[in-house]
């Protein structure tokens, strides 16, 4: 019996004209995914991925477990394929044994594509059902909130058999819409940031300012660790970190103290636009959350915004704490986030920051600073470093 993992289009499935090149890059994604668990072929056909081990040891619940966390697939099953003859399907209800032995309520569910096969999809869905309780007959049938859904789909080279889907992340596959660089911290909302905005399809590269001495390297280890993270949904990821020391003290020195973070967060973005200008970037994430902190009220985001030259995306600016720390828990940065490490917009964070700057103030208080020099020293000595997925490294004991 053979066995194999279908992946079902999400949103790819609605492409008109330009659906190919967004499969193409699907199943791209999808092979590099799988490389370290061994060789597999990847058609595409009727809007899915037939994924297939082309060996007989590859684990294929490992390849499904790597499967799930790849953006643009809706549904994934793993099926044992059949010919299309209703007597061998039947035959061989072992392989449901798996999923059925504990259960107590099933279903059958059944599509078939293929309009010459003889039954039709209800006369399947019977047929099957009588076949499944005869063969486990501590089962009862329950249409409405079974335990678990059987499928049968006849599709046009052969029957696939199933006792579980998984729903996918849905979303478009990382590649298909270009390249953005995520403002990365060290807290919980820029990293789910980066996580939504690889969903549309984006390919995230991360830029982290940090602050030695105030900043130690811990806390940049932290950076690289979420970085690394990431990297399970991202796929590979380009890490540019930058020296803001000097920046930051020149601003403690010459800019008045309430306006400080506001001028601050001006600067990592005018630092973010010469790196996207240089590396082909063509929009800036960030993790900002509307009125999360002072820095983050409508006015200083005005401010914040009017200083950066590309799209920003600000793909959490909706969202609540408690909704990000969700997603953040569920893509497995949470317990990395809270790790107790300064951040650089910690360091000389004024008492009463302005909550309603107004940008004419803002720029007059930036001038009399003259950064231009610090800024271009600080994007030279940007270190880039590249996170390759399925590489671990050991950071922090
Ligand atoms: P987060 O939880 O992501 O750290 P936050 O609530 O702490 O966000 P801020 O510190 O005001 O908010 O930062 C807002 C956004 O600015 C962050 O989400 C991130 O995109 C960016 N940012 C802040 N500090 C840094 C940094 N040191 N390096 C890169 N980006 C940063
Ligand atoms: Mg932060």
């Amino acid at each position: 019996m053979k066995e194999i993992i279908l992946a079902k289009y999400g949103e790819i499935a609605l492409k008109g004209d330009n659906r190919s090149t967004f499969e193409d890059i699907l199943v791209r994604n999808i092979k590099r995914r799988l490389k370290h668990l061994g060789s597999f072929s990847c058609d595409r056909r009727q809007s899915t991925v037939y994924i297939e081990p082309l060996d007989d040891k590859i684990d294929i619940d490992a390849a499904v477990g790597e499967v799930k966390k790849i953006f643009g697939i809706g549904a994934i099953q793993k099926c044992a394929v059949f010919p299309k003859d209703f007597d061998i399907v039947v035959k061989n209800l072992d392989y449901l044994s798996e999923a059925l032995s504990d259960a107590k309520s099933f279903k059958v569910e059944a599509k078939r594509s293929d309009k010459s096969f003889p039954l039709k999809s209800p006369d399947i869905q019977q047929k099957l059902g009588d076949a499944v309780l005869d063969k486990f007959p501590h089962l009862k049938v329950d249409v409405h909130a079974p335990e678990v859904t059987v499928r049968l789909e006849i599709r046009d080279n052969g029957a696939y058999l199933s006792a579980k889907r998984i729903i996918g992340l849905g979303g478009l596959p990382v590649g298909s819409s270009g390249k953005a660089l995520l403002m990365l911290s060290g807290g919980i909302d820029s990293p789910v940031a980066g996580y939504m905005m690889a969903k549309r399809g984006l390919i995230v590269d991360c830029i982290h300012y940090v602050s030695p001495p105030y900043t130690s390297d811990r806390a940049r280890l932290k950076v690289e660790k979420l970085c690394e993270e990431l990297t399970e949904y991202c796929g590979d990821i380009r890490f540019f970190c930058v020296p803001f020391t000097e920046i930051q003290e020149k601003l403690r020195d010459s800019c008045p103290e309430e306006f400080f973070t506001v001028i601050m967060r001006r600067m990592m973005m005018k630092i973010a636009n010469k790196i996207c200008e240089r590396e082909g970037y063509g929009a800036i994430i960030t993790g900002e959350s509307l009125a999360q902190v002072a820095s983050q009220t409508l006015a200083a985001i005005e401010c914040t915004n009017a200083a950066a030259e590309f799209p920003v995306f600000r793909s959490v600016i909706g969202m609540d704490k408690i909704e990000i720390t969700e997603i953040s828990r569920n893509i497995g940065t949470f317990e990395t986030s809270i790790m107790p490490y300064e951040d650089c917009c910690t360091v000389f964070t004024p008492r009463h920051p302005r909550t309603k700057p107004k940008l004419s103030e803002i720029i007059e208080a930036e001038s009399t600073a003259d950064l231009d020099e610090l800024i271009e020293k600080a994007v030279e000595n940007t270190e880039v470093k590249r996170f390759k997925f399925g590489e671990q490294t050991v950071f922090l004991d």
